[in-house]
C-alpha cells in the first residue's frame, strides 16, 4: 500500500459505493477519478464524498489526461445483461460500455502494469461471461451478498487483485435492520398487517391459511409459506410465471424499484428507503435529497458495499504489492 494512497478510476460510479468501501476498509486514497452521467448519483456521491473528481462520459476519457491509475473499478450497466432484463447482449448499446471499460483498462494497464482492477456486474449467460473473461484474463467469483449481510444479491466479479475469496458467513438477518414502524390503523388481511405501500395488486398474492402465510407463486403448489423474519417479493404480481418469492431471512435483491417487502411482527411491510440504505451497507440518509422512488433506483442499480469492500480489502494484502 502507497504511504500517500493510491490513484483510483471508477467507471460507472453511481452514488460512489466505490469509494466508501475503500474508506470503510482503511485503504487511503489519494485521488478518486469518477465517471458517472447521471445527475442526481453524481450529487449523491458529492454530498457524501466532497473530494470526488467527476470527469464525465467513460466514452470521453483519455487516460493519458490523470494521473498514474493503481486502481480501476467498476460495473458496466447490467440491463443488457441481467436474466431480469430483456436478455440483450453486447449488442446492447448500454452493454457495449464494457468495451469501454475494456479500452480504458488497456489504457491504464500500458502506463502502469502493476494497476489493479475489480469489475462487477449481475451473473449472466456463460457465453457472455466467458468474453468477459477471456477479455480480461482473469476467471470471475461469483458472491451471493446473503453470505456476509442482510440481502440477497448475486453478483460476479473480475479481479487482478491477489486472493480474494469468498466472504465468511456472518449471521445476520433482515431484523437486525428493520426500522421501528408504527402498524396501529393498517388493514389486515386474514389477520395479516398490511404497509399501506403495499399496492393493490400486490395485496392479492397474500393469503392466510390456518396459520399460514401464503405468497402466490407460479409453482405446482401455487404458493409459498412465509414466516417470521422472511424477505418477500411481491414484483411481477401481474405476470404469469414469475409471482411472489419468500427468501429466509433474507431480502430480496434490491433492484432499481427497490419493491421488496418482509414479515415481521405479524405485518409485511414494504423494505423503506432508510432500510434500502442499510441493506446496501450505505449510512442512514446517504441519499437524502431526493424522491423515494429517485432513492430507491440510485440504491438499487448499486453495490453492496459489504462485498465490495470485502473484495477491496484484498489490496491491503498480498494483492496490494506492487
Ligand atoms: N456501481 C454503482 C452504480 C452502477 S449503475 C454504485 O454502486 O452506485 C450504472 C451507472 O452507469 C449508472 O449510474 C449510469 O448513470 C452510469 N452510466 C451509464 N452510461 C454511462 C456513461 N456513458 N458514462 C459514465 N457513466 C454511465
Amino acid at each position: 500500500m502507497k504511504e500517500d494512497g493510491i490513484v483510483v478510476m471508477s467507471l460507472f460510479d453511481g452514488i460512489g459505493t466505490g469509494l466508501l468501501a475503500l474508506k470503510n476498509a482503511g485503504i487511503k486514497v489519494k485521488k478518486y477519478y469518477a465517471s458517472e452521467i447521471e445527475e442526481k448519483s453524481m450529487v449523491v456521491a458529492r454530498n457524501n464524498h466532497p473530494e470526488i473528481v467527476e470527469i464525465g462520459d467513460v466514452k470521453k476519457i483519455c487516460v493519458d489526461e490523470f494521473e498514474k491509475i493503481d486502481l480501476l473499478i467498476g460495473g458496466s450497466p447490467c440491463q443488457g445483461f441481467s436474466r431480469n432484463g430483456k436478455h440483450g447482449n453486447f449488442e446492447d448499446k448500454r452493454s457495449g460500455l464494457f468495451f469501454e471499460w475494456l479500452r480504458i483498462w488497456h489504457e491504464i494497464y500500458e502506463k502502469n502494469p502493476d494497476a489493479k482492477f475489480m469489475l462487477e456486474n449481475v451473473r449472466m449467460k456463460n457465453e457472455w461471461m466467458d468474453v468477459i473473461s477471456n477479455e480480461t484474463g482473469v476467471e470471475p467469483i461469483i458472491i451471493d451478498s446473503r453470505v456476509h449481510t442482510q440481502q440477497a444479491r448475486e453478483r460476479t466479479y473480475w479481479t487482478n487483485i491477489v486472493g480474494v475469496s469468498q466472504p465468511h458467513e456472518i449471521k445476520t438477518d433482515i431484523r437486525d435492520l428493520a426500522e421501528k414502524r408504527d402498524t396501529t390503523g393498517w388493514v389486515e388481511i386474514d389477520g395479516i398487517k398490511i404497509d399501506p405501500l403495499i399496492t393493490h395488486d400486490e395485496r392479492l398474492l397474500i393469503s392466510r391459511v390456518g396459520d399460514e402465510i401464503r405468497i402466490k407463486q407460479a409453482t405446482k403448489t401455487g404458493y409459498i409459506i412465509a414466516r417470521e423474519g422472511d424477505g418477500i417479493n411481491l414484483c411481477f404480481p401481474k405476470s404469469k410465471t414469475r409471482r411472489g418469492r419468500v427468501i429466509k431471512g433474507k431480502m430480496p435483491t434490491l433492484d432499481c424499484q427497490c419493491n421488496v417487502c418482509f414479515l415481521l411482527d405479524g405485518a409485511i411491510r414494504k423494505a423503506t428507503v432508510t432500510e434500502c440504505e442499510r441493506f446496501q451497507g450505505l449510512s442512514d440518509g446517504y441519499t437524502k435529497g431526493f424522491s423515494d422512488s429517485d432513492r430507491k433506483r440510485m440504491i438499487g442499480n448499486g453495490w453492496s458495499e459489504m462485498t465490495v469492500r470485502h473484495i477491496l480489502s484484498a489490496l491491503k494484502e498480498r494483492g496490494g504489492e506492487s
